[in-house]
C-alpha cells in the first residue's frame, strides 16, 4: 500500500464570481456564518476561510455567486490579463472554473469559445457555465481541441492552455482527494512513473503549440497544477523553441509573485526564462501550480496573418 500523508491545512478560497454579486456582498454574507472571511492579496475577488471551513452548501455556492476555487487555481487567468470585451479561448475547460473567471474578466462584451473533448465533463461545463451565469458569453464546444482550426478563431486574441497533467502539485492527492480541485485534473497522479511524465508532456507540447498558432493571439497562458519540471518549464522550453519564428516571446508572469520558476531542473530553459514564470506550493498557502505567459507584439502577430 502507498503511504499516506497527511494533506497539509491550508486555507478554504471562495472566488466572488462578478457576473453575479459584488466581493462586498459576498464577504459580508460569508461574515455572518465565518466572521474571520478575509480577502485575499494577491487575487482580487478571492477570499479566504480558515482551513476545513464547509462552504458547500451555502446558498452562494449554490447560487452561483461564488465559487469554491483555490488560489493557485485563479493565478492563470490572471497572468492573462484580458480586458473587457477581449475574445478567447479556452482550450482545455472542463469543470470551467477557469473558464468562469475569465468570463468574469471579459465581461458581457467579450467572449469565449471554451473546448472539452470529454463529453461527461463538456455537460459539466456547460452546467456550470450556466449557473455563473455565463451562458451569453461562453460558448462550449464539446471537442478535442486540436481539431479546432485556427484560420476559424481569426478574431482571438488571448487563449488559456490548461490541460490534463499529472496532478502532483494538488495538495491531499498522496492523502483523501481535496474536494475542491479534484475535478480539475482529469485523473492526475503525483507518483506518475517517468514514462507517464513524458506522454503528458509531449501532449501538453502539442496542446501549448496549437494555441500559438492561432493567427492574431497575441497572449497564450500555459499552466499546469503539477510539480514535475518536465510538464512545467520542460514543455514551456520546448515551445518556445517551436514558435520564436512566429515573434512569441516568453513574458512576466504575476510579477509581484515571489516563487518564480525552477532553476537548474534539467530542462533547456535558462534560470532568467525560468524566473518569468511563476510556481506555487502549499508554504504559500495553495496548490502547487505553474503559469507561463507567452506574448508577442500586434506589430508581429500581423506578420504571420
Ligand atoms: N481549466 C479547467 C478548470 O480550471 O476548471 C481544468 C482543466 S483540466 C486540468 C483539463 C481538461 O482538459 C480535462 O477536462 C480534459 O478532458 C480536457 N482536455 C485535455 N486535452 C484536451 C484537448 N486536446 N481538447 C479539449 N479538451 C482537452
Amino acid at each position: 500500500a502507498r503511504s499516506r500523508t497527511p494533506p497539509p491545512k491550508l486555507p478554504r478560497y471562495v472566488r466572488v464570481n462578478t457576473l453575479k454579486a459584488t466581493v462586498e456582498q459576498v464577504e459580508a454574507a460569508l461574515a455572518r456564518v465565518h466572521p474571520s472571511v478575509c480577502r485575499d492579496p494577491h487575487v482580487p475577488a478571492l477570499l479566504r476561510l480558515p482551513p476545513g471551513t464547509d462552504v458547500h452548501a451555502h446558498e452562494l455556492v449554490a447560487s452561483g455567486r461564488a465559487i469554491l476555487q483555490d488560489k493557485a487555481s485563479c493565478m492563470p487567468v490572471l497572468a492573462l490579463r484580458a480586458r473587457p470585451g477581449w475574445r478567447c479561448v479556452d482550450a482545455c475547460a472542463a469543470p470551467g472554473n477557469k473558464t468562469t473567471q475569465l468570463a468574469a474578466a471579459v465581461g458581457a462584451r467579450g467572449r469565449i469559445v471554451a473546448f472539452e473533448r470529454d463529453a461527461r465533463r463538456a455537460e459539466l461545463l456547460s452546467r456550470r457555465v450556466g449557473e455563473a451565469g455565463a451562458h451569453a458569453i461562453v460558448e462550449v464546444r464539446h471537442a478535442d481541441f486540436l481539431s479546432a482550426r485556427p484560420a476559424d478563431h481569426r478574431r482571438v486574441r488571448a487563449l488559456l492552455v490548461d490541460p490534463t497533467c499529472s496532478g502532483s502539485g494538488i495538495v491531499g492527492r498522496l492523502g483523501a482527494p481535496d474536494e475542491g480541485e479534484s475535478a480539475d485534473t482529469n485523473g492526475g497522479d503525483a507518483s506518475a512513473p517517468a514514462e507517464r511524465i513524458a506522454a503528458l508532456a509531449a501532449m501538453q507540447q502539442r496542446v501549448l503549440c496549437h494555441a500559438l498558432s492561432f493567427p492574431r493571439a497575441t497572449v497564450v497562458v500555459y499552466s499546469t497544477c503539477s510539480v514535475h519540471a518536465a510538464e512545467n518549464e520542460g514543455v514551456v522550453a520546448a515551445a518556445l523553441g517551436a514558435v520564436a519564428p512566429l515573434g512569441w516571446r516568453l513574458g512576466v508572469a504575476l510579477p509581484a509573485w515571489p516563487r518564480r520558476g525552477l532553476p537548474n531542473a534539467g530542462v533547456e530553459l535558462s534560470d532568467e526564462l525560468c524566473a518569468r514564470c511563476v510556481r506555487c506550493l502549499p508554504e504559500d498557502g495553495c496548490g502547487g501550480f505553474f503559469v507561463a505567459r507567452f506574448e508577442r507584439p500586434a506589430a508581429l502577430r500581423a506578420a504571420f496573418t
